[in-house]
């Protein structure tokens, strides 16, 4: 007998994959140019010249024993510290290298935080919408998931419905600021409101309710939008980090989790965090791009495209009469479907060429995922297929 649940989990393919096979097959029959593909959030952007420089000189110039060998299952030594000196420049922080536990990627952060702090009664929290995989990885560990409803207003948090879900099993809540898939990023009020719920109710039962804050898209926001550093407003907060969005990077699967002094019994938490990752056998993340990711920190891809195509299709898809709130930052936005029905949406803006997600999977049904990692031209040239599937509708 296998066991059933990870069966299930290899043969249902996301929905996302299945539209993006979708698109793959309408494009062999009608070209890729006209399939409006934003199923997927693959970085359309490449990355910035000096990772690949690095990643070469590398390979040319260090000892190859070292390079690929294993490194230390928490990550090298000389890459954590490099990483905490990148973090405290930009962040005002105080960290050190040995707050850091590099990861295969935002993924594994998440699995290595939450493996390493739940129990089976635990409940950790998220807020719709969510990334769909927050359930798998949460299941992963053995707890439950608490979905909050979403604030469909702001894409910030409903703290009544919140609160009502706090209690003795919370272990931990899921913040991902700039979010997938709405765009939004968390305000400092938002942050500070959510911190100080968290300190009461740390409080009132007596243990710690750790804040994991899931931040690879820190770098990608528009305007100058400022995204708050979650430590400095909540002591027990872990950060899983990823290049895979700021570095154009998801194959090369390449992260950490930062977990400060300040966390009540920081020294035990890393190590259950460490241990997570040896449980899940990870090992070590990846030993050439540690080196790569920690020697470009402090460089990010150019977003200027996702900004561009945000302002191409939020003003396109508001004038059509779609309702869109405003993207702070990530290649995502969440407009509301035209009728209440997302799915049923969704199947029918195949029929137009578009390839957008159902907000259901998020736990946001009336809503749809745009992805807008695309060509400028490819999302200029989609309003046509979006102003088809208006008027089809109003
Ligand atoms: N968290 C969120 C919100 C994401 O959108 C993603 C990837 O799309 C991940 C985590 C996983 O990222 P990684 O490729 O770094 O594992």
């Amino acid at each position: 007998m296998l066991n059933e649940r990870m069966v299930a989990l290899g043969t249902q393919r996301s929905v996302i994959r299945e539209l993006f096979e979708f698109g793959k097959q309408r494009a062999a029959q009608i070209g890729a140019e006209n399939v409006f593909d934003f199923s997927i959030g693959n970085p359309s952007v490449p990355s910035p010249a000096i990772v690949n420089e690095t990643a070469i000189k590398l390979i040319q110039e260090m000892d190859p024993v070292i390079l690929h060998g294993y490194t230390s299952a928490q990550g090298d030594a000389g890459v954590r510290q490099m990483l905490a000196d990148s973090v405290n420049r930009r962040f005002g922080t105080a960290f050190n290298g040995d707050n850091f536990y590099m990861t295969i990627g935002a993924a594994a952060a998440l699995c290595c935080c939450l493996n390493g702090l739940c129990n089976p009664s635990d409940e950790v929290i998220v807020f719709a919408p969510f990334f769909p995989e927050y359930k798998v990885f949460i299941e992963g560990a053995g707890a439950t998931m608490k979905m909050i409803p979403a604030d469909i207003e702001g894409f910030q948090i409903d703290f009544d419905a919140f609160e009502a879900a706090i209690n003795e099993h919370t272990k931990a809540v899921i913040v991902n600021s700039p979010n997938n898939p709405s765009g939004a990023v968390y305000s400092e009020a938002t942050i500070q409101k959510l911190a100080a719920i968290l300190e009461k109710y740390s409080a009132k039962y007596g243990q710690p309710i750790y804040l994991i804050a899931d931040e690879p898209y820190r770098e990608i926001v528009f305007n100058g939008t400022d995204v708050p550093y979650l430590p400095k407003y909540y002591k027990d907060t872990l950060v899983c980090y990823s290049w895979s969005k700021s570095l154009s990077l998801p194959g090369q699967r390449m992260g950490y989790v930062i977990v400060p002094d300040e966390v009540t019994d920081s020294k035990l938490v890393y190590a259950a965090v460490a241990g997570a990752g040896r449980s899940l056998g990870y090992v070590n993340a990846p030993g050439l791009f540690q080196r790569v990711c920690a020697m470009c920190a402090d460089v990010s891809a150019d977003v200027a495209i996702y900004e561009t195509n945000k302002n191409l299709l939020v003003n396109g898809l508001r004038d059509m009469g779609f309702h869109v709130v405003e993207p702070g930052g990530t290649f995502y936005m969440f407009p509301r479907t035209l009728i209440p029905d997302d799915v049923a949406f969704c199947e029918k803006a195949k029929d137009f060429n578009l390839l957008i997600v159902p907000g259901t999977g998020f736990g946001c049904p009336g809503h749809t995922r745009i992805s807008y990692c695309v060509p400028t031209e490819r999302a200029e040239k989609s309003l046509d297929a979006f102003e088809k599937l208006a008027k089809y509708y109003l």
